[in-house]
């Protein structure tokens, strides 16, 4: 467990990898259901709690990085995103001289690519030791390839000594002082384009201690590469289970129901210990159901007085937090409504969005339908609402 004063991490994440290709910068594309840097957030959180740690942003990615924000396992340490500059290196000083301007400052920072999700604990506590001992040190891994020189026309110039190259990765770690005034003095020297924080202290005369990185510390750079980590990241959720919930509840007195987190006008209620909201509740029942961990009556019993007119929305939130605490991904919702009124078509899409936020997962792995039961039974005479769910999770194996 770290303390803030003693551990930061600046998260270099406003850059517009343009590598990938697409609209989307690569750090906000979805990897198995969640953002890349939803990943490598809680790949942080998870390896250095008690960290402050620190997201560099562009200012054009607020919504995109609160998304990925929202998906995380937990926000333990996760400070304010700021925004960066038009240069790396300009956007890393900017997340220092924020941290600066804390009531605390850092002993210790380390500079993180958002693309390196599969950075490890043990990483992260090496990078921290060797900055303590050395105050500037980089992980560098071997290479496989011979490394040539060539000149302006295309041959080889030189043969460089595979031995004493390094290929190397994030976190580089410094003490924070030293790396804040390398950066301060390159900037006020116009210096502005060095790509690793290593080349900055370098700059400015400090000796950078080179130790062993890991070659699972894989940064994200093309489509191939994030085809790649996808693939890594669902390789051991092998475990594929469908899960299936269904509810009833009755109408009653009202001018509004909930359905799916979603506030909707009717001329009736629904009845229920809680708020009643019978999507949520069969979505809720069909996530326990996948994960074969009771029901939602087991989990949230009625009539205990926490959950006397609570939202459902925490039910599913926790029932989706459950599948995430076993290590696994949600991998699609799909339910349906009967009832004759009121029209849920209309409300469709924003019942769907509200889902897919509470359970945190894309927009298109979620499905909502409506359907009457053409005046048969209590749903056809109006006497209540029915829901039917299906959830599909993946689990480690
Ligand atoms: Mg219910």
């Amino acid at each position: 467990m770290y303390t803030a004063p003693e551990l930061a991490i600046v998260v270099a994440a406003a850059g517009r990898g343009s590598r990938v290709g697409g609209e989307t910068p690569k750090q906000y594309k979805n990897l198995a259901g969640r953002p890349l840097l939803a990943h490598t957030l809680d790949a942080l959180m998870r390896a250095a709690p008690g960290a402050t740690i620190l997201p560099v942003i562009h200012s054009d990615d607020l919504d995109l990085y609160q998304n990925s924000a929202a998906s995380c396992e937990a926000s333990t340490g996760l400070a304010r995103p700021v925004f960066g500059g038009t240069t790396r290196q300009a956007s890393v000083r900017l997340g220092l001289e924020a941290l600066a301007g804390q009531k605390f400052r850092p002993n210790i920072v380390l500079i993180h690519d958002a693309a390196r999700l599969f950075v490890s604990d043990t990483l992260i506590n090496q990078a921290v030791a060797a900055a303590k001992t050395s105050g500037a040190a980089i992980p560098g891994v071997m290479l496989a390839e011979t490394i040539k020189e060539i000149d302006a026309e295309g041959n080889v110039a030189a043969t460089l000594p595979r031995p004493r190259l390094r290929s190397v990765q994030t976190p580089q770690a410094f003490r924070f002082d030293l790396i804040l005034d390398a950066h301060r003095s390159a900037a006020a020297k116009g210096i502005l384009e060095l790509t690793d924080d290593a080349a900055v202290a370098e700059w400015a005369g400090h000796r950078v201690h080179v130790f062993a990185g890991e070659d699972s510390n894989m940064k994200v750079t093309t489509s191939k590469d994030l085809a790649i980590a996808e693939a890594r990241l669902l390789g051991n959720l092998a475990d594929v289970r469908i899960g299936q919930g269904y509810d009833v509840h009755a109408f009653g007195p009202g001018a509004h129901v909930w359905l799916g987190g979603l506030k909707i006008e009717h001329d009736h209620g629904l009845v229920g210990y809680s708020d009643a909201d019978v999507l949520s509740h069969a979505i809720t029942d069909a996530l326990l159901g996948a994960l074969a961990d009771g029901d939602i009556g087991s989990h949230f019993p009625p009539g205990d007085p926490q959950w006397r007119g609570a939202a459902s929305r925490i039910f599913l939130a926790a029932a989706s937090a459950k599948v995430r605490a076993r290590g696994g991904v949600i991998a699609h919702v799909d339910a349906t409504l009967v009832c004759e009124r009121p029209k849920l078509g209309p409300h469709r899409d924003a019942i769907r969005a509200s889902i897919a936020g509470i359970v945190k997962i894309p927009l298109d792995r979620v499905a909502i339908k409506a359907t009457t039961s053409e005046g048969l039974g209590f749903t056809g005479r109006e006497e209540g609402i029915a829901s039917i769910a299906v959830a599909t999770i993946r689990l480690p194996l």
